[in-house]
């Protein structure tokens, strides 16, 4: 046996299974962060749902096969019509339904590539982009940090989301702004496209390219 070897899946999930309870179900950890008071909800009728069984394989995500991602047709999706900044290699979008300050995107327009295949060009520009984008967004007034995020479990092609977690509020602070968000008032669109237009910009200061798309 490999001492060296990468555990696997079977077993870091075997883990998880053996530390759940009759009905399948982990404890909820009140020592980590649903104890801490920035998690939104209260505890008393908390519980973690049932552990389900470990997939026999990754699901596959929109646009896994190039030929079939949104970046093969020759037109732009719908989300990417309107911009707070874009240049010849990237795109920058505003949600339109936030309860954040500003709620960002940032895509490749040209390549697809997910985060673990970037060429290296761009990889040198997304680089000053995060950079850049997350400076821009933590310049906004009403924005006390800029956090930036790569999931990438819904779609193939890169995508960065920003999110400008409000001021001075400490208790929406770290990764529960998530599920603060969702519960949040919805910013209106006039107000999003003015702070996403800030940072756009900010970007066509600091990098070139242009926008916002819109006038406000
Ligand atoms: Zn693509």
């Amino acid at each position: 046996m490999d001492d060296d070897a990468p555990e696997s899946a079977e077993e870091y999930f075997a883990r998880i299974a053996a530390a759940t309870d009759a009905e399948g179900r982990l404890p909820v950890a009140i020592e980590g962060m649903t104890g801490w008071l920035v998690y939104p909800y209260e505890l008393d009728s908390l519980r973690v749902k049932p552990l389900d069984p470990l997939a026999d394989a990754e699901d596959d995500r929109a646009g896994e096969d190039p030929a079939t991602c949104w970046c093969a047709s020759a037109t732009m999706p719908p989300w990417a019509t309107e911009w707070a900044w874009r240049n010849d290699d990237w795109v920058l979008t505003s949600a339109e339904s936030t309860g954040a300050p500003v709620q960002l995107m940032l895509v490749p327009r040209r390549v697809h590539c997910d985060l673990t295949d970037v060429p290296d060009d761009l990889a040198a520009d997304m680089g000053r982009l995060l950079v850049a984008v997350s400076a821009a967004a933590e310049a906004l007034p009403s924005v006390g940090r800029a956090f930036a995020f790569k999931i990438g479990d819904g779609g193939a092609h890169l995508h960065w989301f920003f999110f400008g977690r409000p001021a001075r509020a400490l208790q929406l602070r770290g990764s529960p702004f998530l599920d603060w968000e969702e519960n949040l008032p919805r910013v209106p669109v006039e107000v999003l496209r003015r702070n996403a237009g800030f940072v756009g910009r900010r970007l066509v200061e600091a990098l070139g390219g242009e926008g916002p798309s819109w006038s406000s």
